[in-house]
C-alpha cells in the first residue's frame, strides 16, 4: 500500500515511522511511504508557502497554490488517489476506519500547519476529513503518522500473522482481556490459573467474559454498539456485582 504526506515537515514523518514495525514493512516493500515538501512547490522566492487571513484575524494560513501543486505532483495522470485533509473538523478516527482505509492502494494525506489550509485547496483536492481527536494540534504531521501506523498493522504480513491483531482492542467491539508473560508471580501478583493450564476453550472462555468486563469497565458507551446475549449481560452483572461486594469487604 501506497502512503504520500504532503507536509511542510517532511522529517518528521521520517522521524517517527523510521522505526520498529513500521519500519521493516517498508523495507520489506510492504508499504511505501512517500514525503512529498509542499515548500518544493512554492513559486515565491524565498520558498513562503503561507499568508495573512483575508478578513482578518490572527495567524497565518497555508496558501492554495503550492498544496495543490505539490498533490498534482503525486496525482500525474493516474486515477485520483484518495486524498485525506488532516483536520481538528473531520470525522473522528477509529479502527473502521482504519479497515477502510487498508483497502485502498493508495492514500495522500495533507498536513496544515499554522491555521490550516486555504478552503479553495481542500475543496478541489480532499475526499474527506479526519480527525485523531477533539483537540487542536499545531499540525497534521502526528495525526498522519498516527493513521499510517493503524492503516499498516492491518496490511497482510506487515504483522506476523492475522490473529495478532484480530484478537485485538475495537477489532469485535470490545477491549482485549488482561494479558500477562513471564514470570509466573511477580510482587505476590499470580498470573490466572486458566492461563497456565494449556485448556484451549477454557482460555478462550475467560478471555471473552474478560473482554466484556474490561470494556464495561473501561468504556461502557462501546456495550451500546453490540448485540450482547442474556447470558453474557448476566455475566457482566453478576461479575459487577460480586466486585462491588469485594470493594465493600
Ligand atoms: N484553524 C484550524 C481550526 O480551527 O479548525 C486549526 C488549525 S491547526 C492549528 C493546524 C493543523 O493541524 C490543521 O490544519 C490540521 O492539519 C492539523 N490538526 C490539528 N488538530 C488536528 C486533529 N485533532 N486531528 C488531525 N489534524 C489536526
Amino acid at each position: 500500500m501506497r502512503f504520500t504526506v504532503l507536509t511542510l515537515f517532511p522529517k518528521q514523518i521520517e522521524d517517527i515511522l523510521g522505526h520498529s514495525i513500521i519500519a521493516r514493512a517498508m523495507s520489506r516493500g510492504l508499504i511505501e511511504v512517500e514525503r512529498v515538501d509542499i515548500r518544493d512547490y512554492s513559486v515565491n522566492k524565498h520558498r513562503k508557502v503561507d499568508d495573512t487571513l483575508y478578513g482578518g484575524g490572527t495567524g497565518m494560513l497555508m496558501q492554495a497554490q503550492p498544496v495543490y501543486d505539490a498533490w498534482k505532483s503525486v496525482v500525474g495522470d493516474d486515477k485520483r488517489p484518495h486524498t485525506v485533509y488532516l483536520s481538528p473538523q473531520g470525522k473522528v478516527f477509529n479502527q473502521d476506519i482504519a479497515h477502510e482505509l487498508s483497502k485502498l492502494k493508495h492514500v495522500v494525506f495533507l498536513c496544515g500547519h499554522y491555521e490550516g489550509v486555504d478552503q479553495r485547496a481542500i475543496d478541489l483536492i480532499v475526499d474527506e476529513e479526519i480527525s485523531i481527536g477533539d483537540y487542536v494540534l499545531t499540525g497534521g504531521e502526528l495525526a498522519a503518522c498516527v493513521i499510517i501506523d493503524a492503516v499498516s498493522r492491518l496490511i497482510p504480513n506487515v504483522l506476523p500473522d492475522a490473529s495478532a491483531f484480530e484478537n485485538e482492542s475495537h477489532m469485535g467491539g470490545l477491549l482485549e482481556a488482561p494479558q500477562y508473560t513471564k514470570p509466573e508471580e511477580f510482587m505476590g501478583r499470580e498470573v490466572p490459573r486458566v492461563l497456565m493450564e494449556g485448556h484451549h476453550l477454557k482460555i478462550e472462555q475467560w478471555r471473552h467474559s474478560e473482554a466484556l468486563y474490561n470494556t464495561l469497565i473501561k468504556r461502557p458507551d462501546m456495550l451500546d454498539q453490540l448485540h450482547l446475549t442474556v447470558d453474557e449481560w448476566l455475566e457482566l452483572f453478576h461479575r459487577d456485582r460480586a466486585d462491588e461486594s469485594l470493594k465493600d469487604e
